[in-house]
């Protein structure tokens, strides 16, 4: 029998699933869910995330399972993406595939299926964005109320515009997404009624393991890259893999390249500068979904640098924006943030980091049409551009 408790990765105290809060009584460090019995590897008859469902959530009863079908995207491979980043075998996994355009549904299914399963009927989030879309989705299908914490005019049109369309509850934020972060923590402190549907809960995590069982049922990657910014990523695809290596359904272990912006990278300070603790920064890139100075899972995230001996890399915007056009003009597409794992991996290949012959998985976290403020003003051509 496989169950699921609640552990803290720092003091190792031990708690029931059946509690919402899910921070340490005891030291305050947000808690894991851990699967217990975890050595046979079972697939369910779902698709996607809940084909995982042993390793993901594996007490949860069928009727409190909200799902839009989310996961099972597809890997592509093109010679533009190759030439530019100098890799042959370089793969890039499309998450923006998903329901409502990125990864963030992966997570929304499993936290919102807990938050019906512990009876919520409300839930609470902040949002750079996407994760604003994928609550207002996943909470409104599952016929309950979502409250979103926005940081007034910081996020992209398109996301709130989702959002809104979804039917949240709309709460402007004056500052950034930190501040929107913070603003949550102090109200989850007064009030019991709101589910959290934050990377701070850890069923969130759970769901977006999926995306490296997915590429390693396909592929043997040398790296796997992604942009970080509240690094929950960072957690979970060190997290799964811990578990598919425990279970002994891998060999060698994918080293994770974790890529910030320039202007968001406290988190690559921490590790390469090898600090005690992260150091909040204020953050400011084009690339909105990662413009996060203080990262909530960067003990989590640190696990799985440590355990893959991964990389914490950072790319200017600039570097960003030119990613982001090969993608888009490969014919594949995808959001600001989504680029910064192509970017990084292009800078690792010029290092000598990364061989020309190692395979990469590069993740493209977001949907071409999140942002098309910014699409605009990049592509925007004047008729004398064409009058040749
Ligand atoms: C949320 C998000 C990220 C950052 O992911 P973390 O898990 O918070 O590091 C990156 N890209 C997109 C498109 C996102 O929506
Ligand atoms: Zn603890």
């Amino acid at each position: 029998m496989v169950y699921s408790i609640l552990k803290c990765p720092v003091c190792n105290s031990e708690y029931d699933i059946n509690r919402n809060n899910y921070l340490c009584d005891k030291c305050g460090n947000i808690l894991d869910v851990i699967q217990k019995g975890l050595d046979n590897f079972e697939l369910s008859d779902y698709a996607g995330v809940w084909k995982y469902k042993n390793l993901v959530h594996p007490g949860i009863e069928d009727k409190y399972i909200i799902t839009r079908r989310e996961g099972n995207t597809n890997l592509y491979k093109n010679f533009k993406i190759s030439d530019y980043s100098g890799i042959k075998n370089i793969f890039l996994k499309h998450e923006g595939e998903n329901p409502t355009g990125s990864f963030k549904d992966r997570g929304m299914t499993v936290a919102v299926s807990e938050a019906m399963r512990l009876g919520f009927k409300k839930t609470l989030c902040a949002s750079t964005g996407n994760t604003s879309a994928a609550a207002a989705s996943y909470s409104s299908f599952a016929g309950i109320d979502s409250y979103v914490l926005i940081p007034e005019g910081k996020i992209s049109k398109n996301k709130l515009f989702q959002a809104v369309s979804y039917g949240a509850n709309i709460v402007n934020i004056n500052g950034d997404f930190d501040t929107a972060m913070a603003d949550l923590r102090e109200t989850l402190k007064k009030r019991n009624d709101f589910y959290v549907l934050n990377s701070l809960n850890p069923w969130r995590i759970e769901g977006q393991k999926t995306i490296i069982f997915e590429i390693m049922e396909k592929l043997e990657p040398d790296f796997i890259s992604f942009p970080a910014g509240n690094l929950g990523n960072t957690s979970a695809f060190g997290k799964a893999l811990m578990e598919l290596k425990a279970m002994g359904k891998i060999k060698k272990i994918p080293e994770l390249i974790a890529i910030q912006a320039e202007g968001a990278s406290p988190f690559y300070d921490y590790i390469n500068n090898r600090r005690d603790n992260i150091i909040p920064v204020k953050a400011r890139t084009v690339a909105s979904a990662i413009q996060i100075g203080n990262p909530v899972n960067f003990k989590k995230a640190k696990r799985s640098i440590d355990f893959t001996h991964g990389i914490v890399e950072k790319v200017s915007d600039d570097e960003i924006i030119d990613a982001k056009k090969i993608i888009d003009r490969s014919g594949i597409g995808c959001e600001p943030a989504s680029a910064a794992s192509l970017a990084g991996v292009k800078k690792l290949r010029e290092n000598n980091i990364i061989d020309k012959n190692d395979a990469v998985v590069s993740i493209l976290t977001g949907n071409i049409l999140k942002d098309l403020d910014m699409n605009l003003s990049y592509n925007a051509m004047n008729i004398n551009d064409i009058l040749f």
